[in-house]
């Protein structure tokens, strides 16, 4: 069988097949947003999202730093999460 990724959801930290999520994948000072497989590898370090936007709001308004902070430590700007929720929906 082969053998299918699983990654944690930054909004509620279960696991899922990295399918399933969004890719937020920091290259440099920037942050890249993939919503399918394709890319990913080829990036650096990356954060997942499942696709619910009740999960894009926990890992939003976590504190003190928000979940993508947390996971990439960089800042992450309003239009981030915009091209996040774009992504899901
Ligand atoms: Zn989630």
């Amino acid at each position: 069988m082969a053998h299918i990724p699983h990654r944690t959801c930054i909004g509620c930290y279960k696991r899922f097949a990295q399918s399933e999520l969004v890719a937020i994948c920091k290259s440099g000072s920037e942050l890249n947003v993939y919503s399918s497989d394709s890319g990913v590898s080829k990036s650096g370090r990356c954060a997942y999202l499942c696709k619910n936007e009740k999960c894009l709001d926990k890992a939003m308004n976590r504190k003190p730093r928000n979940g993508l902070e947390n996971a990439l430590k960089v800042p992450a700007s309003p239009n981030i999460w915009e091209e996040i929720k774009s992504a899901i929906s």
